[in-house]
């Protein structure tokens, strides 16, 4: 069940012992609704990935509280599936039993999770590799395993680290429409990380818009378009002005 996330005046910053303390985020408060899909765009070192990690209780805020539904975060959550820029499949084990290995380790695989992880698999285009090893496939297969290995366990809150930015760009375009058909099929509440403004806009219901130097969430923008998202919305000029407002106000010297 997709839960929401409260964020109250979280700030981040890393004690370092050659120099002086970086501040990578400034005080953040943000809610997000249960089942919503939202990302954070902005330049390297803006401080999105520091937020997300804090989000999936992987790093601990400097200040101010995060909560997933009514559980504060101070660890990592069974309930929260991650999914980094580069795979992270185990190579000795099959796609099925990598997809399959999380919930092995928290003893909760059973009949009901094997045939989900097949149907996902079979939903993103996978069904034939099941048993193949990860090195037998490309780079947007592993990718597409890894999302559905964050999804057997059915997560009510998808946390995403630049998950395509290592993919050609139509291999990132058709893993975001299998993206959006997975969340359409299980609703779940997405923070999604991105360097790819189009990207935000196609898949999001908000974007949070970062600055660096400190890092800081500036604005949080609505996207004012209905679902499903169709792969022809991607060429159509209502589309494109939300990008370029959005790419504006990243980089207000940017007119066009
Ligand atoms: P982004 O994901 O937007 O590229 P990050 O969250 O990775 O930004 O980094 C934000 C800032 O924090 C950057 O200045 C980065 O150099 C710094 N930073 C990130 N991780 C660490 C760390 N473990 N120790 C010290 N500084 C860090």
């Amino acid at each position: 069940m997709a839960v929401g996330i409260d964020l109250k005046d979280v700030s981040k910053t890393y004690e370092t012992s050659k120099s002086t303390p970086i501040l990578a985020l400034t005080n953040t408060d943000l809610t997000l609704r249960p089942g919503e899909f939202f990302s954070l765009v902005g330049p390297s070192g803006c401080g999105k990935s520091t937020l997300l990690n804090m989000i999936a209780g992987l790093l601990p805020t400097s200040t101010g509280d995060i909560h997933i539904g009514s559980d504060k975060i101070v660890k990592p959550q069974r309930s929260t599936g991650i999914v980094f820029q580069h795979a992270t499949l185990l190579r000795w084990l099959t796609v099925l039993e990598n997809v399959l290995l999380p919930s092995k380790i928290a003893g909760t695989l059973d009949s009901k999770t094997r045939a989900l992880a097949e149907q996902y698999l079979e939903l993103v285009g996978l069904g034939h590799t099941k048993h193949r090893y990860p090195p037998e496939l490309s780079g947007g297969m592993q990718q597409r395993a890894a999302i559905v290995r964050s999804l057997v366990s059915n997560p009510g809150v998808l946390l995403m680290d630049e998950p395509f930015s290592a993919l050609d760009e139509f291999t990132r375009e058709t893993l975001q429409d299998e993206l959006m058909r997975l969340w359409t099929d299980q609703p779940k509440t997405v923070v999604f990380v991105t360097h790819n403004i189009a990207e935000a806009v196609y898949l999001s219901d908000r974007v949070g818009i970062m600055s660096a130097r400190p890092g800081k969430l500036e604005a949080v923008v609505d996207i004012p378009l209905d679902r499903p998202r169709l792969p022809e919305l991607r060429s159509q000029s209502h589309f494109y002005e939300i990008v370029g407002d959005i790419r504006r106000q990243i980089d207000p010297g940017n007119s066009k």
